[in-house]
């Protein structure tokens, strides 16, 4: 299938249901090396995301990553509320008007997203943040692009990257945030953004299966 206003509206609504599955799992991850919020603060912000497309349909699917932008900004909280809501938006514009997105533009709204990411909280690789996430994502969505993947397969590999990157978080030392504070007690855990970063692009990923 191509990836259109109704894919973009599957993601979000599949994003916001693993948002309230993971909802504790996600507080435990934050309990652990921050202030155990993480879980709420996305459920409250996917929710507040699907209340605002319900109530005003977007007929493309930048408008919807949009909207979803606003949301996340607005009651998200905490350091992932600007993280998410400038990733969303960024990836918004790099979509602009189109209808369908081909593989190499999802590569480009994958990559604006990261971009928008580092732009915000000026985390590196390995810093044990959400960057560790989407930067292996990005790297395997352009991959399979280049490969010449067809749209679900460059998701596929965008979502096993990120997947394998936050888990690969747990050994780290975190440098920026929250967990930070910890020092060397923050490694041994997983990042919480990190796994709901994972979360959310594995749900695009089946959103288009
Ligand atoms: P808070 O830390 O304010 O309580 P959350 O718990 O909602 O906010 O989100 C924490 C997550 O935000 C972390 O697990 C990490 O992935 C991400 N994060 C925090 N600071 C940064 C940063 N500077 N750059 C990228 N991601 C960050
Ligand atoms: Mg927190």
């Amino acid at each position: 299938m191509g990836l259109d206003t109704k894919w973009t509206l599957k993601w979000l609504e599949l994003s916001a249901e693993a948002m309230k599955e993971n909802r504790s799992r996600l507080i435990d991850l934050d309990r652990a090396i921050g202030d155990s919020d993480h879980g709420e603060n996305m459920d409250r912000g996917f929710q507040a995301a699907m209340a605002k497309l319900a109530d005003a349909p977007p007929e493309t699917p930048a408008a919807a990553l949009k909207m979803t932008a606003m949301a996340l900004m607005s009651s998200v909280g905490g350091a992932a509320g600007p993280l998410y809501g400038t990733a969303f938006l960024r990836a918004s514009t790099a979509i602009g008007d189109a209808a369908d997105v081909e593989p190499s533009l999802l590569v480009d709204a994958l990559e604006a997203a990261l971009g928008g990411i580092v732009a915000r909280g000026k985390a590196e690789p390995g810093d044990k943040t959400m960057v560790d996430a989407w930067t292996p994502a990005v790297e395997a969505a352009r991959k399979a692009a280049d490969d010449g993947g067809l749209p679900e397969e460059v998701l596929r590999a965008a979502a096993d990257a990120a997947a394998a990157g936050a888990e690969a978080t747990e050994p780290l030392v975190a440098r920026k945030g929250r967990a930070s504070y910890l020092g060397e007690r923050s490694a041994g855990h997983r990042d919480p953004g990190a796994e709901s970063s994972a979360l959310i692009l594995r749900a695009a990923a089946e959103a288009a299966l």
